[in-house]
């Protein structure tokens, strides 16, 4: 009864500007009285923070929504009033971009609500002779995976590495993994969304349908409208996957052979291509790889590893099914003829392609016994282009970071012809670009202070920095920008468009306050 008391103030509080329209307030006592808003101090206290443990921000009120309609109801009320929204999927951003301080959050992953719609089976589509399924924008990526498995052996064809992440937070982004560099980033591999607007508007949109809506919402941080429903493209699910590392002291060899690798599109190239920078042998032991094992012919410390100890492991996968099995030996062989890694470096394992989509769960529950997942993650994600990745290395990885990475550093190249442009998402000017990841994890009570949250969080000023200071263009991924005149800079000859759709869209600023890119009424 407390709980319901303070509810109907909270409502009572998010609806005193809305002044004399009665229809919010209505809206906002249904959805109330079907128990989907909450003032719960829990749940407020866990809509305020996030997987990068940064930013808080508490909500005023948390919503869990039945359908797309309570949510456009959500939206219209809140509209009305002028007061911030903010859809969350799984809470996995490190900036606070999920938050909505003394707003509504609307827990798109909570509970996910499946309409009988967005319980069928994928479909064939004659047009693009191909299978796509329309699920939830709140649906985790492994649900949609166990789904799409289990009706028809299917699955979506672009992936991120980690698959406890949801439709609509990676859409909002790009959602990339290793085989971005084929078939694009997941934003390339979606269809049709159904979207709420700012104004509280349900509309669908498509390259053909309101492709205006479309191509903002892709990659739009959350700035245009809440995805509620998402057309993902599939294809046929492989059985097995053959999983490769090998290692490079060479930094020139190792980017040659992965920008060759990803200009292969045939039959004859890898499904996955991406890769690591060891800075420090701790790494081996790191969340992301616990790959190397004990029956692998080569210890990483008889390696080597010449100059100052910087080793990069290339990452690949070929997927084949169990009849495919007497050949994937010669096809892999010859695939790896082509490639200039430290010989006898080769490490691979076979595994269901289930287990390797969903590997870094696995290291999430080792480390969560330990008590490492909830620590504070100051991560740095850039797209730097293709043309300064050298520069990068030199200044970056055999400079700035010294022999201390604090958690894995992705790095692999991507193809720009796989991104459509229309999209909201900005990469860098080339033909090729790269992602490098810093996945960092603070270690507040470790007594290492090159772990504390304060150095790290200072690297990453740095390593921004000295891009600057040296003219790399960079990019960055999951962006968290401090200032106005940053995120113009950021968006760069998208800015004007982004505006236009804000105003088209959210005209007064109440969705994705999180990001910090614009300010209610602004
Ligand atoms: P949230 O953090 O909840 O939301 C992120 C943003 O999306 C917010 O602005 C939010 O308002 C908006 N949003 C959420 N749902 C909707 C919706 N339905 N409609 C409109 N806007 C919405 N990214 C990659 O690309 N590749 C990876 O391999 C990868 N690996 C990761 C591994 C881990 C362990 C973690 C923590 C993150 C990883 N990420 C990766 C980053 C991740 O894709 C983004 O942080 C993503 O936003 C998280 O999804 P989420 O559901 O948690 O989104």
């Amino acid at each position: 009864m407390a709980n319901a008391m303070v509810l109907l103030f909270a409502i009572c509080h998010l609806m005193s500007t809305v002044g004399p329209t009665v229809a919010p307030a209505e809206l906002l006592l249904q959805l109330a009285g079907a128990g989907q808003l909450s003032v719960d101090p829990s749940d407020v206290a866990a809509a305020a923070a996030d997987f990068g443990g940064l930013a808080r921000g508490e909500p005023a009120v948390v919503m869990r929504p039945g359908s797309s309609r309570d949510v456009a109801a959500l939206v219209s009320a809140a509209y009305g009033a002028g007061i911030p929204v903010t859809a969350r999927g799984h809470g996995h951003s490190t900036n606070g971009q999920s938050l909505a301080a003394g707003g509504v959050v609307i827990e798109m992953s909570h509970g996910r609500p499946r309409t009988a719609e967005l319980q069928r089976p994928p479909e064939y589509s004659v047009e693009r002779d191909e299978y796509y399924v329309d699920v939830w924008g709140g649906d985790l990526w492994i649900d949609v995976l166990n789904w799409t498995l289990v009706n028809g052996g299917l699955a979506p064809k672009s992936w991120t590495d980690y698959l406890y992440l949801s439709v609509g937070g990676t859409l909002s982004n790009a959602g990339i993994s290793g085989q971005a560099f084929h078939h694009g980033p997941q934003i390339s591999n979606v269809y049709e969304l159904d979207v709420v607007t700012g104004k509280g508007e349900m509309m669908t949109c498509s390259e053909e349908k309101n492709s205006e809506l479309f191509h903002g919402v892709i990659g739009g941080l959350g700035q245009f409208g809440i995805i509620t429903r998402a057309r993902i493209a599939l294809e046929k699910a492989p059985q097995m996957v053959r999983w490769i590392r090998v290692l490079y002291s060479d930094f020139a060899a190792f980017a040659r052979d992965q920008e060759h690798l990803i200009s292969l599109h045939g039959a004859e190239r890898f499904n996955y291509v991406e890769g690591f920078v060891i800075v420090d042998e701790g790494l081996i032991n790191n969340w992301r790889s616990s790959f190397f094992s004990p029956k692998n012919p080569v210890k990483i410390s008889s390696l080597a590893p010449g100059g100052d100890g910087v080793l990069y492991c290339l990452e690949m996968t070929k997927n084949y099914d169990y009849d495919d099995a007497a050949t994937i030996d010669e096809v892999v062989d010859a695939l790896l003829r082509e490639l200039s890694f430290i010989p006898a470096s080769v490490f691979t394992t076979d595994l269901p392609y289930v287990d390797f989509l969903d590997r870094v769960h696995r290291a999430e529950l080792k480390l969560r016994e330990k008590g490492l997942w909830e620590v504070p993650h100051p991560w740095l994600n850039l797209f730097v282009p293709a043309s300064r990745i050298a520069d990068f290395d030199h200044g970056v990885f055999h400079g700035l970071l010294g022999d201390k990475a604090s958690g894995p550093i992705l790095i692999y190249p991507m193809n720009k012809h796989k991104w459509d442009n229309r999209s909201s998402v900005v990469t860098p000017d080339e033909d090729v670009f790269y992602l490098v990841a810093f996945l960092r994890s603070a270690l507040p009570n470790s007594g290492d202070s090159a772990r504390s949250l304060e150095d790290l969080t200072r690297q990453n000023e740095e390593i921004l920095k000295f891009c600057e200071d040296v003219g790399i263009e960079i990019k960055q991924y999951l962006p968290h920008h401090k200032s106005k005149s940053q995120w113009v800079r950021h968006f760069g000859p998208k800015w004007m468009r982004f505006l236009q759709r804000k105003s088209q869209f959210d005209p007064k600023c109440i969705l994705g306050t999180g990001q910090g890119i614009f300010d209610p009424f602004s």
